[in-house]
């Protein structure tokens, strides 16, 4: 037997040696007898080994039949919430400019559940490949209707057969991908027959090749067996592929416009952004000096809550802009109502040395409560040890935690008597900033013209800076409290 047909028909590298979903030592998939996922499966192995690209292959796995993907393909992996495999490919070519991306997914995550992020990627015209296994129906679920089910069709949430004026007629993908006009590659395809097979075998390789020489969006539907919930053998699905499913959905290319196409440098448009090009962005400057005076202590984790109009996300943008401009890791989740102004607003900061994991801020370490609902709602999950700020001009109670640090600042009244009234927020963050020192009041000063939208008002923010290191001297509150 020729060399090349043994590699054919043998295991392809790009597949684990065993797969240890249920302990160690499986050599076979999770699929039912006669399903189509595991041919196709094996098809897009094949194909990463023929291009030899393993070691770059990034394969997102749906909610769905093949959700546990990752444990066949010795590819990096990505198991993605249902529908959403487009945007985090998205994310992953912003990130890995030279990642090989595969989106594998069913009719239910991407025709159904997923249909925004689809369109919307291949709108962009993402330089990804995405795989579409349309057997007609929600597989493992149970077999429910798709988008994509026949007219008349059966199933458990259509027991009497779907019908077009309570369920609207089946989704052509491949003809609703290809009517937008940046996609460079759309067929569609079968494994229902042997020579099915061999062709859907060489469209897959044409869509990774696609990826590979960067010509953008190539979307592949393969057609695909699904006998345990059709109610049938292996031999029916496939006749009735062929009887019934090829006339709905007919095959062939759709679009394919790579033959004109020449390849598009992966960093010219979308390289991660570096440091200086993101505080471009973020500032609208062109360059904020590092000067990061001494190292932080710890990670901050910080909650600023008050209500809307207190400028609670302001304040937490200039934390998280001094970081930026001493040039740590930052992150800013604000989180707030409908209301513009009355509504409880909450800010979570992280202000690090290290890479941040998550934005999330469940447990501060610093908590600044700027009014007396928001000491209310966040006293309890502050970290012990933890430092907490009152804005003792509106909160009328003290800190009950005995394990915690309390710090009193009338804030309100420091911003009112500088005819700021709204500016309380600056004296909460100056406060801050003497007694914790995470940065010098030098950057402070050096960022609020940054945050600061009414630059009227500059001058008096810069003001009110002084104002509170003044009083601070005077009390020797932020020093002696707690
Ligand atoms: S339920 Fe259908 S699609 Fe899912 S593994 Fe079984 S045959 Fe395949």
């Amino acid at each position: 037997m020729p060399d090349q047909t043994v590699a054919k028909f043998s295991k392809p590298n790009a597949f684990y040696d065993t797969f240890d979903r249920k302990g160690a030592g499986d050599k076979v998939t999770h699929y039912c007898p006669g399903c189509g996922h595991g041919t196709i499966q094996k098809l897009i192995a094949d194909c990463i080994d023929e291009l030899e690209i393993q070691d770059r292959t990034v394969f997102l796995s749906p909610v769905g039949c093949s959700v546990f993907s990752y444990y066949y393909y010795d590819t990096g992996n990505i198991q993605c919430s249902h529908g959403r495999a487009p945007a985090v490919a998205t994310g992953v070519r912003r990130t890995l400019p030279e990642a090989v991306i595969i989106s594998y997914q069913g009719d239910g995550d991407l025709a159904g559940i997923g249909m925004t992020e689809i369109v919307h990627a291949a709108n962009r015209g993402e330089n990804i490949t995405v795989v579409f296994v349309n057997n007609a129906i929600y597989g493992m679920t149970g077999g429910q209707m798709a988008p994509t089910t026949p007219m008349g069709q059966k199933t458990p949430t259509s027991p009497f057969g779907r019908e077009v004026l309570r369920d609207g007629r089946p989704i052509g993908m491949a003809e609703l991908i290809a009517s937008l006009s940046a996609p460079v590659y759309v067929e569609r395809c079968s494994v229902a027959t042997a020579k099915d097979v061999l062709k859907t075998r060489k469209t897959i390789r044409k869509g990774l090749q696609n990826q590979v020489d960067h010509l953008g969006f190539s979307f592949i539907e393969i057609l695909s067996p699904c006998p345990t919930n059709w109610g049938m053998d292996a031999v029916e699905s496939r006749v009735w592929m062929q009887e019934q499913l090829n006339m709905l959905f007919p095959l062939g290319v759709y679009k394919d416009i790579t033959t004109h196409l020449v390849s598009v440098d992966p960093g010219k448009y979308f390289s991660p952004l570096g440091d200086h090009k993101l505080r471009e962005l973020l500032l609208g400057v062109a360059e904020v000096p590092v000067q990061r005076s001494v190292p932080l202590p710890q990670t901050q984790l910080i909650k600023v809550a008050g209500f809307g109009g207190q400028g609670v996300l302001s304040a937490g943008e200039l934390l998280a802009t001094c970081g930026m401009s001493e040039g740590i890791q930052v992150s800013w989740l604000p989180s707030y109502g409908p209301e513009m102004r009355g509504g409880s607003a909450n800010v979570s900061v992280i202000l690090s040395e290290d890479d941040i994991g998550s934005p999330l801020v469940d447990h501060p370490n610093v908590f600044i409560a700027m009014n007396g609902p928001s000491l209310d709602a966040f006293e309890d999950v502050v970290a012990p040890g933890g430092l907490i700020l009152v804005n003792s001009a509106i909160v009328t109670r003290k800190v009950n935690r005995t394990d915690v640090r309390a710090v009193y600042i009338p804030a309100t009244e420091i911003a009112r008597q500088e005819g700021l009234l709204s500016a309380a927020n600056v004296v909460m963050v100056t406060a801050y900033l003497i007694i914790t020192k995470a940065f010098s009041i030098e950057t402070l000063r050096r960022c609020i013209p940054l945050v600061l939208r009414k630059k009227a008002y500059l001058n008096q923010n810069l003001a009110l800076v002084e104002k509170v290191l003044q009083w601070s001297a005077d009390t020797h509150l932020l020093h002696e409290n707690g």
